[in-house]
């Protein structure tokens, strides 16, 4: 019985192999990598929640040219 490999899409008689439907232990890992990246994706917005009660915001404006300290000649 020949399967695509989900990795690379090779076809070949991987589903009876020791790493399953891929056709190789890199492959299999490659997957479960992007698993655990799918992870980082999904966890990274709550930290939106916290910068909405930080001074982080308040300080933002500070940067916007007023001083005119970073790299611009006064002349
Ligand atoms: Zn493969």
């Amino acid at each position: 019985m020949k399967v695509v490999c989900p990795t690379c899409r090779r076809r070949g008689a991987w589903f009876e192999d020791r790493f399953g439907p891929f056709c190789s232990e890199r492959c299999k890992l490659v997957d479960l990598g992007k698993w655990f990246n799918a992870e980082h994706v999904i966890s990274e917005p709550l930290s939106a929640d916290h910068f909405e009660d930080s001074e982080l915001l308040d300080s933002i404006p500070e940067v916007d040219g007023e001083s005119g300290e970073f790299g611009r000649p006064s002349s």
